[in-house]
């Protein structure tokens, strides 16, 4: 590259170690030194908190760092998986914050993406064009095969100021984003497989009554109590799933049953899970 970021060490793009991660193997190509001069030192990063890293003001005047500045800069995107992906940038109106996904590390690094990079990608990084189903697609991937520790996952959203924790543990994925959760990879197996025996509408209803019979529904008669324990019995008979299969599915609404419902492509509004917009990280 020509603006010096090839002898720019990951470690002081920003001082938490997950955004570090994600600069070193997939931001950096998407990456180029700010226009502007950089704050003076002493004015903390608005997002890790770092004061000995360079820091820029964004678009809303908060000083972040390179690597952050990577996440929410916008620019040109393809068009579409047609368009070659080869170096260019220009000015545009996509920033990663909206809708992209990436599984980073010295292991593996996956970029689901419509960004122009910055500088040539290595054979190393793998950019997916981000068409209809893709990240649905990267999600079930990461859940099955996850690379090995450590990574970053990151579902990226609007506000792009959440933390990037790094994954030790691939039988607990951190799922990074707006609604960040643990993915509980031997427990979601497990609903995954009950799951895969129905068709969406089965899916759906079988998490409902999962809820409703778990103490979720306010029943006012017996009777309201028996025709959901009719439907529960038909739905299990027609569909072979036991009483044991049936007590380990998350209520429907749960972080839990966002993330399988998205990953088989069963969500009534896909990508309803990352409209959630909890600060914490939940289980799922
Ligand atoms: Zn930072």
């Amino acid at each position: 590259m020509s603006d010096g970021l090839d002898r720019y060490p990951a470690a002081d793009a920003c001082a938490e170690p997950g955004r570090q991660m994600f600069f070193a193997h997939a931001g950096r190509f998407f990456a180029r030194w700010p226009r502007f001069a950089p704050v003076p030192k002493g004015t903390p990063c608005s997002v890790c908190g770092a004061l000995d890293v360079p820091l820029w003001l964004n678009d809303s005047k908060l000083a972040v760092c390179l690597a952050q500045q990577t996440i929410t800069r916008k620019r040109r995107a393809r068009a579409s998986a047609a368009e070659p992906l080869v170096v260019g940038g220009g000015p545009g109106k996509t920033n990663l914050s909206g809708g992209h996904f990436a599984v980073v590390g010295p292991n593996r690094a996956l970029l689901v993406t419509n960004l122009v990079p910055d500088a040539a990608i290595p054979p190393g990084l793998e950019v997916r064009y981000g068409g209809p189903g893709s990240i649905m697609k990267a999600k079930m991937d990461l859940l099955l095969s996850p690379p090995p520790a450590p990574f970053v996952a990151v579902a990226f959203q609007k506000s792009a100021g959440h933390p990037i924790r790094i994954t030790t543990d691939p039988s607990r994925i951190v799922l990074n984003g707006n609604g960040a959760c643990v993915l509980d990879r031997p427990y979601l197996d497990a609903v995954l497989r009950v799951l895969r025996r129905l068709d969406a509408k089965a899916a759906r209803d079988m998490l409902h009554l999962r809820q409703r019979l778990a103490g979720g529904a306010d029943y006012k008669t017996d009777k309201e109590r028996e025709r959901d324990q009719e439907a529960l019995l038909r739905l299990r008979a027609g569909n072979a799933v036991t009483a044991a299969d049936f007590r380990r599915l998350p209520p429907p609404g749960s972080p839990e049953a966002r993330f399988v419902l998205e990953a088989l492509g069963l969500a009534e509004t896909p990508g309803a899970a990352d409209a959630n917009d909890n600060e914490g990280t939940t289980t799922c």
